[in-house]
């Protein structure tokens, strides 16, 4: 099931809820209970399914370059 990041922009705090995906757009409530939220557009990491064929880059591949340590964020 994916995860999804929200913000809510009544007491600034970010978190995630799980949800099935028909289920994206739904409004998500705070867990302090406000409702002024807000979909983070974040890289969905979808772990456990075996779907597409090429690995995806690993993000602690530790290869050298600057956006593996978050440094460019
Ligand atoms: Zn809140």
């Amino acid at each position: 099931m994916p995860r999804y990041d929200f913000r809510c922009r009544t007491c600034d705090a970010t978190f995630e809820l799980r949800r099935p995906m028909a289920q994206a757009g739904a409004p998500a409530v705070c867990p302090q209970g406000h409702e002024d939220t807000v979909k983070l557009l974040s890289a969905v990491a979808v772990t456990g399914s075996a779907s597409g064929g090429a690995p995806q880059q690993a993000p602690s591949g530790g290869g050298g370059g600057c956006c593996g340590g978050g440094c460019c964020s």
